[in-house]
């Protein structure tokens, strides 16, 4: 799949006159957004991560929408008066890494066009449509093996077209520089585009294949009668095929999996492959490595996955980390903290157990005392104890335990990627996560981002676990690119979206978004007058565990079902004798929609006369 698109957007417009004189093409808006960010929102949604604009006349607007969206760079061409569309592409080519899409800035189309070209095995495919009847078509024509061998406006040219040009292709490295050298090669083709370069490519031996849509629903915008064409007719028909694939919104407001976006949903829908190809392996090495790259510096850590839940990546942590006869200290305050003890119980660990309230911090003295006692090989704990919401002092706590010479292993599964987290400043050699929390994946893949100095520490330890052994699965991926056993693929397409939404967002303002759910939710129960069993400084932001209220009218199941019919999910808890339910901020859920819940939460707390 390819990661790399390039926008040219050089051009005057000229034949836009007046309204082009102070503002590139692609700013013209389609309903209310400029046609270019459209074309990136779309990108992004199909996988790309980042996005070369090569600019010109008016070159700053673009600077300024590579402000919004940091996943855009752009390069100016300065003599973009005199010359064309390769001149652009030849501006932006330094900045290309690989594959890339290459897309005129002045389109509007339906999403489907790049997921064709996504799902291309081809390394030079043009995109084409059936007759369009713009006026402005230009038409393409093929050999008997569908390779593009010509470009033209003329139909005399070309009597009997394969199809006729969108204005989106994808190319692959080799040809970009077939692409560069025939551009260099005489002064006399300064004036060249893009696409009559890519003909000569594929003329002269490296394919171009036109990959035709019949009735793709697409236009460029080049003057006022094209606008009003865009606008009555394409723009129309490209909102309705959207709305047709939006799938039914429902907001998990329980503490994971979370909500996902529909653009990581539809990135499982792919073409079948055996997981044993490299091709494969180098979309698990590029997650992994990203998995990694978010916490931690990737040349001192690394990330392994599993496919299972996130107690299996507390399970593989546990049972791979202490070494034999190793003794653990498990910090138990709620029921992950005492899953963590649950599960090293099973595996015959030794192991202490420090118990800690459920809803206050952790008295560090006194962890300290027993850390003092140097019995232990090993040190757990959770970040964030989902059942209450309480977040602990990890990079308190476990830069201490280094001090007394353990290893540090910690369950980060419903914190990561919702907060910056920083695992070799926090003191953490082990972390572990799932792909449904906070990082917007589907649920089934469940990691450990681990540091390598320890981990390889493992390597000559007996094996308490098969399936789960860290070290095992690490040193076959290192040696063959493939995972021990069948791993979930699809689900790992669509962690690989998920986690170019992360980039994209960024962790910081995903953290910022979660906040401002959560004070949302924090001015509304005041206002309702209900209680959180967790002083707010203690608090995540990512779950709110709040007192249920003191009246027999109140109902958990009432209050499900009612959430449920406005489409939100929520769950209960219980802590002890401590009755509460929880609401979660995590995965792709956004302030105006805690807000209507609040208005649904207050509604029902209205009818029991709680408020
Ligand atoms: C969700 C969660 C887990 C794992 O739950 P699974 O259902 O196994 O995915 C583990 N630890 C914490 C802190 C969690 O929030």
């Amino acid at each position: 799949m390819t990661k790399q698109a390039v926008i040219l957007a050089g051009g005057l417009g000229a034949r836009f006159g007046k309204r082009t004189e102070a503002m590139p093409k692609g700013f013209i808006e389609i309903d209310g957004v400029p046609m270019v960010e459209r074309s990136i929102q779309k990108l992004i949604a199909n996988g790309i991560e980042e996005i070369i604009i090569g600019t010109g006349h008016c070159s700053e607007f673009y600077d300024a929408l590579a402000k919004k969206y940091h996943v855009i760079k752009t390069a100016r061409n300065n003599n973009f008066a005199n010359t064309s569309s390769m001149g652009t592409l030849a501006v932006c080519a330094p900045l290309i890494k690989g594959d890339f899409l290459l897309l005129e800035s002045d389109l509007i189309y339906d999403a489907v066009a790049l997921k064709v070209l996504q799902n291309e095995s081809r390394a030079n495919v043009m995109l084409a449509s059936g007759k369009s009847n713009s006026h402005d078509e230009v038409y393409l024509a093929t050999n008997g093996n569908g390779v593009l061998q010509e470009v033209s406006k003329d139909k005399k040219t070309i009597p009997n077209p394969a199809g006729e040009l969108v204005g989106i292709s994808k190319v692959s490295k080799s040809c970009l520089e077939k692409m560069l050298a025939y551009y260099n090669s005489s002064p006399s083709l300064i004036k060249l585009d893009y696409e009559n370069a890519l003909k000569h490519v594929s003329i002269s031996g490296e394919s171009v294949f036109v990959n035709k849509i019949e009735f793709l629903a697409w236009t460029e915008i080049d003057d006022e009668s094209m606008l009003s064409r865009a606008l009555d007719e394409i723009y129309p028909r490209i909102k309705e095929n959207e709305s047709l694939q939006k799938i039914r919104r429902e907001v998990l407001l329980n503490p994971g999996p979370s909500t996902t976006s529909d653009s990581v949903k539809y990135a499982q829908v792919v073409a079948d492959i055996c997981p044993r190809e490299l091709e494969f392996g180098d979309l698990m090495e590029q997650v992994a490595n990203d998995l990694t790259a978010f916490v931690a510096d990737a040349s001192k850590y690394t990330t392994i996955m599993f496919g299972c839940s996130g107690t299996g990546a507390d399970e593989a942590m546990v049972s791979s980390c202490v070494p034999p006869n190793g003794k653990l200290l498990v910090v138990d305050n709620g029921s992950y903290g005492a899953r963590l003890a649950k599960i090293a119980g099973v595996y015959n660990i030794d192991m202490d157990v420090f118990k800690s309230s459920t809803y206050e911090p952790i008295d560090v003295d006194a962890l300290e005392k027993q850390f003092k006692s140097k019995k232990y090989t090993t040190f757990a704990m959770v970040h964030h104890e989902t059942t209450t919401g309480l977040l602990n002092h990890v990079e308190e706590i476990c830069p201490l335990a280094k001090k007394y010479g353990m290893t540090t292993i910690v369950d980060t599964v419903s914190s990561y990627g919702g907060m910056p987290i920083d695992l070799e400043k926090f003191g953490i050699d082990f972390a572990t996560c799932t792909s449904n929390k906070h990082i917007g994946g589907m649920a089934g893949i469940g990691f450990v981002v681990c540091n390598k100095e320890k981990l390889l520490e493992q390597k000559d330890w007996p094996m308490r676990n098969y399936y789960l052994n860290l070290y095992d699965q690490y040193q076959y991926f290192l040696e063959t690119k493939q995972t021990r056993f069948t791993p979930p693929v699809q689900t790992l397409y669509a962690l690989r979206q998920a986690i170019t939404e992360t980039k994209v967002e960024t962790i910081e303002k995903r953290f910022a978004r979660f906040t401002e759910c959560w004070e949302i939710l924090v001015r509304a129960l005041d206002k309702i007058g209900l209680k959180m069993l967790v002083d707010r400084k203690n608090q995540s932001h990512f779950i709110t565990a709040i007192l249920i209220p003191d009246t027999p009218r109140y109902n958990f199941n009432a209050l499900h079902d009612f959430s449920r019919s406005k489409g939100f999910t929520i769950y209960p808890g219980k802590l002890g004798n401590i009755d509460t339910f929880r609401i979660a901020n995590m995965g792709d859920i956004q302030p105006c929609e805690m807000q209507e819940f609040v208005a649904v939460l207050e509604e029902y707390m209205h009818s029991i006369g709680v408020c």
